[in-house]
């Protein structure tokens, strides 16, 4: 249903929270929420094409392993996050939308560390206008900072702990670029909101899933269609030195898909005449990915 943000006259979306759907400008939680005072709660994002969830099912998985790592019981069965996802997705204003969901570990009456007993969980989601990539940042890449990863222990988990994320990309913002790169004790880790890919001498190389970056899904659908296609490849520790003199680098996020970094810390990103540019193994890669997507959107939904 589209109702209209009379502050902004733009269309607002429904969102549910706690088993209601109502407008997001209503919606209204406790300051007590332990999401609000430790960030104690895990979150998913996913792409809504033509009002259907690219990979819903890779995201709910993803979402589980979160909720068990932060020892939260799932408030939901799969069918029931289905529902909830249908009924935001088909009412809202937008055919594409970008799909939010979170849950945190409730509000107690009291600010208290351990965990609350007989507290709920806070469900919430919403779905917002999906933001692409334009035109010129899939043509000629993208800029990226490197920053020192000072996030936490559990990267592998999607939890509310972002700060450090934030303060990431505003550090790539502040250098004019649209990512910041993140390295851990001279290693590559992924990006502040991405994972990253490296290619060297035709060899495209991803870091392994453990737990000092997410496991993304598009980083699974990328390393699939790279041993369906027999490009090759390898999952190893990436060491900064080869980050910095990559032939190309990718990002890789369900958002914005595969894109090309053709500059990092300012300096082109490659060699000879490819440097500054999208490279070879990524064109073939963008191929791959279009082709997997159309065939994705084109099989009758779950
Ligand atoms: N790493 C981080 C830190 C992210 O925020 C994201 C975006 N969710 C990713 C990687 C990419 O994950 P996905 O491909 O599932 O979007």
């Amino acid at each position: 249903m589209v109702r209209l943000n009379h502050e902004q006259g733009a269309p607002e979306a429904t969102c549910y929270l706690n088993g209601d759907y109502l407008p997001l400008s209503q919606a209204r939680i406790s300051p007590l929420d332990r999401g609000f005072l430790y960030a104690d709660g895990v979150y998913e994002v996913m792409p809504v094409f033509a009002r259907r969830p690219f990979r819903l099912d890779a995201h709910l998985d993803r979402l589980q392993h979160s909720l068990a790592g932060i020892r939260l019981p799932n408030p939901h069965c799969r069918e029931a996050w289905k529902e909830i996802v249908r009924r935001l997705v088909d009412e809202a204003p937008w055919a594409d939308q970008s799909l939010y969901l979170q849950v945190t570990r409730g509000a107690d009456d009291k600010r208290s560390m351990p965990f609350p007993p007989e507290v709920q969980p806070t469900v919430f989601a919403f779905v917002a206008p999906l933001v692409q990539p334009s035109a010129q940042q899939r043509e000629r890449g993208i800029g990226a900072v490197t920053v020192n990863d000072i996030r936490w222990g559990r990267c592998d988990l999607k939890t509310l702990v972002l700060l450090p994320n934030v303060l990431a990309h505003q550090s790539a913002v502040d250098a004019g670029c649209e990512e910041a790169v993140l390295i851990r004790d001279g290693y590559l880790s992924e990006g502040a909101s991405s994972n990253i890919f490296v290619v060297k001498d035709g060899v495209i190389l991803a870091p392994p899933k453990d737990h000092r970056m997410l496991p993304g899904t598009t980083y699974d659908v990328v390393l699939e269609l790279a041993v369906r296609h027999e490009a090759r490849h390898e999952i190893r520790a990436i060491a900064e030195a080869e980050l910095r003199s990559a032939d190309e680098l990718w990002r890789t996020s369900s958002s914005k898909g595969v894109l090309a970094i053709t500059t990092l810390d300012g300096r082109p990103v490659g060699h000879g005449e490819q440097a500054g540019k999208p490279g070879p193994v990524m064109r073939q890669m963008q191929t791959w990915y279009a082709a997997f997507f159309d065939e994705y959107m084109s099989e009758a939904q779950p």
